[in-house]
């Protein structure tokens, strides 16, 4: 159990948000300490993420809120492992991320996280099982096994009808459905969503947030952009403000608007 020796430190950063769903969960899951991205552009620096420190249990689901440029995608393709911090340790399941080789940390991206955004992503040219099974094909599981583990993803997002649809034929909640369960197949532990909602209306909206809630149920860690702060609200954990790159605040919050 080498997480034991980590538990004051964990259970200290989240006094605000103890609940009885998380108690006997309380390890980290996601361990960011005193992290920067900078990025330089000629003379000038921009400091996109600026020494930025947060434990994010398992299980947990957070919201990450902050006016736009204020970092947040950033952070979150720092913590999915599509970017390096310039300085500063990210402890992901147990590893630095920071200083993986390029082979591990594309291992990591492809079994550790799955990632939702805004725009979807789909490939439209393939269809709906197609797009779904992608990243089994990327992590060469065996075909065998890959129709079950299909339809095990769509069944989480309950859009088991449909397969051969391509995305076109789709409306937005539909394929943000397929996306979810595209980053699901892999059995990730980690679920990052960059506005997954920003595309869609507010019924829709409510309907994929639940959907992400209920992937806590399975073990999963979510940690989701949104400018949407009553959505935030109503199906999150907690709430982490960020400014200027700095996290300004953490709170709790599910309940707050219901
Ligand atoms: P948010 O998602 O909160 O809107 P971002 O993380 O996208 O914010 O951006 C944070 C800051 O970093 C912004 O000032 C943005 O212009 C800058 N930035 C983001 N990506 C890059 C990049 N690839 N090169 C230079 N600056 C960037
Ligand atoms: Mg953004």
């Amino acid at each position: 159990m080498k997480f034991l020796s980590l538990f004051p430190r964990i259970i200290d950063g989240c006094h605000s948000q103890i609940d009885t769903k998380l108690v006997p969960l309380l390890v980290p899951a996601i361990q960011l300490d005193h992290i920067s991205r900078y990025y330089t552009m000629g003379a000038s620096s921009v400091r996109a993420v600026d020494d930025l420190s947060l434990v994010i249990a398992q299980n947990e689901f957070l919201a990450l809120l902050g006016s736009s440029g204020s970092g947040k995608s950033t952070l979150l393709n720092l913590i999915g492992g599509l970017d390096r911090p310039t300085s500063g340790s990210i402890v992901s399941n147990g590893q630095n991320i920071a200083t993986l080789s390029s082979l591990d940390l594309a291992r990591y991206r492809r079994n550790t996280v799955g990632m939702i955004f805004q725009s979807f992503n789909l490939l439209t040219r393939m269809t709906l099982e197609e797009n779904v099974e992608l990243p089994l094909r990327l992590a060469e599981v065996d075909r065998a096994e890959r129709s079950g583990r299909v339809g095990e993803a769509l069944e989480r997002v309950r859009l088991t009808h449909r397969l051969g649809h391509h995305p076109a034929e789709l409306s937005g909640g539909e394929q943000q459905r397929v996306a979810i369960a595209r980053a699901l197949v892999n059995r990730p532990k980690i679920l990052l969503a960059d506005e997954p909602t920003g595309n869609l209306d507010s019924t829709t909206g409510e309907a994929i947030l639940t959907l992400l809630q209920e992937q806590t149920k399975y073990g999963m860690t979510i940690v989701m952009v949104t400018h949407e702060r009553p959505l935030a609200e109503k199906f999150a954990d907690r709430l982490a403000i960020m400014g200027d790159g700095k996290l300004l605040s953490t709170s709790a919050a599910k309940g707050l608007a219901q």
